[in-house]
């Protein structure tokens, strides 16, 4: 074990080129004061066994307990030490995006606070960062219990993994490390952490994954349970609905709204033809409800569809905001 950890770490030295100068390493905490010391220590440890300039990013996520007080005397003491305090709690995707906005390293690294991710996996992550733009750790073992945890998180990775199109095993690894330019240009929302490598690789990032090391929690509690399953499908539907029709809604709603509408519209000219044709009573029948709900549900449906157009446009124009992104400018010539 020890073995092949200095091995990687070997690799992660070699392999690295001239751009990566420094780290960031960008962890949230919510009531975690009992994991902070011993985090601490085996961070700094292996981050000053890979000998670049780094530094740690602590987000204090609104906590109750001591984490503050503790982290206010590490940021004292060790002046590679940020601490971010939230004033609530604002959940593990806000904290990440607020460690992301004041990170100033090319590569960075994040991770939960509760030793349930290894420290020394970092030069692991390292070691493909020069290939790739964002390296996801897959806890392969993961030690956490089975019915609450495990299950619903192999379920929703096979269903992340089908819909998104991004082939990962893990997407709820905290453990991963970005280049600069991924965690800048993201905006985060909701539970959206974990869907990180599916939306950056709609952008073009490339993504892949390594094994890591997971450990079960030994102190402190789990701040989620199964809840978070529902969460993390809502989530899922926005995700896939922003990968495939963010610029262009009509096309969503559009065709659902046709569709609606031209079934209910012939149900209720077959109605009104038997009503003038045989004069029949359409009065009580239930189809005749059925044709009204249709066309007034294919009608808000492209309504819908019209306001979403209006909302994208104002969304790219207010914030000039282009509908591709540019990887690099070849041969412009200064002005
Ligand atoms: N966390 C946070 N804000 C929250 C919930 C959790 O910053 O609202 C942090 C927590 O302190 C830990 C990490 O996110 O460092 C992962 O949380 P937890 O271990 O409870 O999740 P699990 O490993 O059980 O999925
Ligand atoms: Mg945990």
């Amino acid at each position: 074990m020890q073995h092949s950890v200095s091995k990687q770490k070997e690799e992660g030295i070699t392999e690295r080129s001239a751009w990566l100068r420094m780290l960031s390493v960008v962890v949230p905490l919510y009531n975690e004061e009992e994991n902070i010391g011993e985090l601490h220590r085996r961070l700094t440890d292996v981050l000053s066994s890979i000998g670049l300039n780094y530094e740690l990013i602590y987000v204090d996520d609104g906590s109750t307990d001591g984490t503050p007080e503790l982290l206010g005397e590490l940021s004292r003491t060790d002046d590679r030490t940020v601490v971010l305090i939230l004033r609530r709690n604002f959940g593990q995707t806000a904290a990440f995006a607020a460690g992301f906005d004041i990170a100033r390293g090319d590569v960075i690294i994040t991770m939960d606070g509760d030793l349930q991710n290894d420290p020394a996996d970092i030069p692991k992550l390292l070691s493909r960062i020069n290939d790739f733009d964002l390296v996801s750790g897959w806890r392969k073992e993961r030690k956490d219990p089975y019915f609450s945890r495990r299950l619903p998180s192999m379920a929703a990775n096979w269903l992340i993994s089908r819909v998104t199109g991004v082939r990962l095993h893990d997407y709820g690894c905290s453990l991963k490390a970005y280049r600069r330019e991924v965690v800048k240009s993201l905006r985060l929302y909701g539970e959206m952490h974990r869907f990180i490598p599916a939306v950056a690789s709609w952008y073009g990032v490339s993504v892949t994954e390594v094994e890591t090391t997971h450990h079960p929690r030994l102190r402190g509690k789990s701040k989620y349970g199964l809840s978070r399953t529902i969460k993390v499908m809502l989530d899922l539907i926005t995700v896939k609905f922003l990968q495939s029709f963010s610029t262009k809604p009509i096309q969503f709603f559009g065709p659902l709204g046709l569709g609606c509408g031209f079934i209910g519209f012939s149900l209720s000219l077959y109605l009104s033809l038997r009503k003038i044709l045989f004069g029949e009573s359409i009065g009580g029948r239930p189809l005749l409800l059925l044709s009204i709900l249709l066309i007034i549900v294919g009608i808000q449906l492209i309504g819908m569809g019209l306001i979403s157009e209006m909302l994208v446009r104002v969304y790219h124009e207010s914030q000039k905001k282009p509908i591709y992104v540019i990887k690099e400018i070849l041969g412009q010539k200064e002005k």
